[in-house]
């Protein structure tokens, strides 16, 4: 049963909310013991369910990626350094959800701050999530916990997730649900732990169209608390309305270095409908590099808050500043996080700015206008949502962390752009789910759903 069916029988009284309630998270208690996607979870949620308003989301269990702050609920983006942390507010996000009288069942397992493409760089101590179809390969990442959970639950829930360079998207694709990334700032950030602020955007997982469109009904819409909010008119995502569209395929996203089922499923799930193939050659070669720059730019100043004196973790001030900060933050943060806040920095370093920093900010603006190029002739662009299969773990274990990045060669572009973008599942290879992405101009998300109603 989808989410939108399971609220209509709960409001009418038809389903027992609590003991709904009850039998998910003992499902999802079940499915962790080896599966690792919560970090947290709220195991007497059943009692919260007594004075539930009866809105768009009523008694659905929904789960948080742990990078966003809900109030009394560890919130750390899977990172060792903020353990501890419980906010005394819930993020816009999260309010809005409540306020439709949806149940927030706990925080899924992350890479620390969305540092990755696999969930395998998780905080220190803590347990990396396995692939739902095959234990000994990677849920894929960020937010594999989400994927994972959303793919696996039998119960109808809906995934509150991130992104910043694919973070939805993949997972989604490796675990076989729905991804779904809205433009840049559709959705209010307020209340996230940051990753890349230009390019951070809150979004959602779930095994069914209609519950996506559903679930960014309540979230989207403009935010006095967050100043990157927009202001734009927001659609009737849950009625399907267009049916015509013009598409167009990426040459350069089915080609080398593409496994050909992948390929070859995206064709098959596109069937009867006509698309041209186009091509984005700059956003091709230079959308890694850019992105990974910027964002790498970006985190490391936000990281920078985190030294042991007001934020996160702390120890104990016996020596000079500057060497208790090094000591604080050596301790807690992981391998991946101080090789991004090094990088990060060095491109943001005066004397290296001119060459890095900046002139990814300007290969960004070129990126956004080849895009733009295509959008006025073209509704939707498609590519494969990842190159491949989800990797086994042997396999990651022996990446370089170029060869990491480079898996984000699909969503990189759209990414750095904010422009949305939706992996839907698009078949299996060797018994493992593949994605098909569709990427539309800013604010189109409407078209982006309907569209993926009409090839279901
Ligand atoms: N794989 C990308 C990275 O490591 C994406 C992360 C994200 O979207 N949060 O930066």
């Amino acid at each position: 049963m989808n989410s939108i069916d399971y609220i209509k029988l709960a409001k009418k009284g038809e389903i027992d909310v609590i003991k709904n309630t009850k039998e998910t998270i003992n499902e999802i208690k079940k499915i962790d013991k080896d599966y690792n996607y919560f970090l947290i979870l709220d195991d007497k949620l059943d009692k919260k369910t007594t004075k539930l308003k009866k809105g768009k989301l009523y008694g659905l269990p929904i789960s948080i990626k742990d990078c966003l702050c809900v109030k009394d609920m560890e919130s750390k983006a899977g990172s060792k350094i903020l353990e501890g942390y419980d906010p005394v507010f819930d993020s816009t996000v999260v309010k809005k959800i409540r306020d439709e009288g949806g149940l927030i069942a706990g925080k899924t397992s992350q890479d620390v701050f969305g540092f990755g493409s696999f969930n395998t760089n998780v905080g220190i101590g803590y347990k990396i999530p396995k692939n739902p179809f095959d234990k000994n390969r990677a849920t894929g990442g960020s937010s594999g916990g989400a994927a994972g959970i959303t793919q696996k639950l039998s119960k109808p829930h809906i995934a509150i997730s991130e992104s910043t360079g694919g973070s939805i998207a993949c997972p989604a694709s490796y675990c076989g649900v729905y991804g779904f990334t809205p433009t840049y700032g559709l959705v209010s950030r307020y209340g996230l732990l940051d990753y890349a602020n230009s390019m951070d955007k809150i979004g959602i997982m779930a095994k069914d169209i209609e519950d996506v469109a559903l679930m960014l009904q309540v979230i989207a819409g403009h935010d006095d608390k967050d100043s990157t909010s927009s202001n734009v008119k927001i659609h009737n995502y849950t009625k399907q309305e267009k049916s015509k569209f013009k598409v167009a395929v990426i040459k350069e996203s089915i080609g080398k270095g593409v496994e050909k089922e992948v390929i070859d499923n995206l064709k098959e799930k596109l069937g009867d409908i006509k698309y041209d193939l186009v091509s984005l050659p700059l956003t091709f070669k230079y959308s890694i590099q850019t992105y990974y720059l910027i964002s790498m730019s970006e985190a490391s100043t936000n990281l920078a808050k985190l030294c042991g004196m007001r934020y996160g973790q702390h120890g104990k001030l016996e020596e000079e500043f500057n060497e208790y900060f090094s000591k604080v933050r050596s301790k807690y943060f992981s391998k991946e996080a101080k090789r991004r806040i090094i990088l990060g920095t060095f491109a943001r370093m005066s004397g290296y700015r001119d060459a890095f920093y900046i002139k990814a900010l300007k290969v960004r603006t070129k990126i956004i206008e080849e895009y733009k190029k295509l959008f006025s002739k073209y509704d939707l662009l498609v590519t494969p949502t990842m190159p491949n299969i989800a990797p086994k773990f042997s396999e990651i274990n022996k990446m370089t962390p170029l060869q990491n990045y480079m898996m984000d060669i699909m969503t990189a572009g759209p990414n750095l752009a904010g422009f949305p973008h939706l992996s839907i599942p698009s078949g299996f290879s060797n018994e493992m789910p593949t994605g098909l992405m569709i990427v539309a101009n800013h604010f189109n998300e409407k078209n982006m759903i309907d569209f993926a109603r009409e090839i279901k």
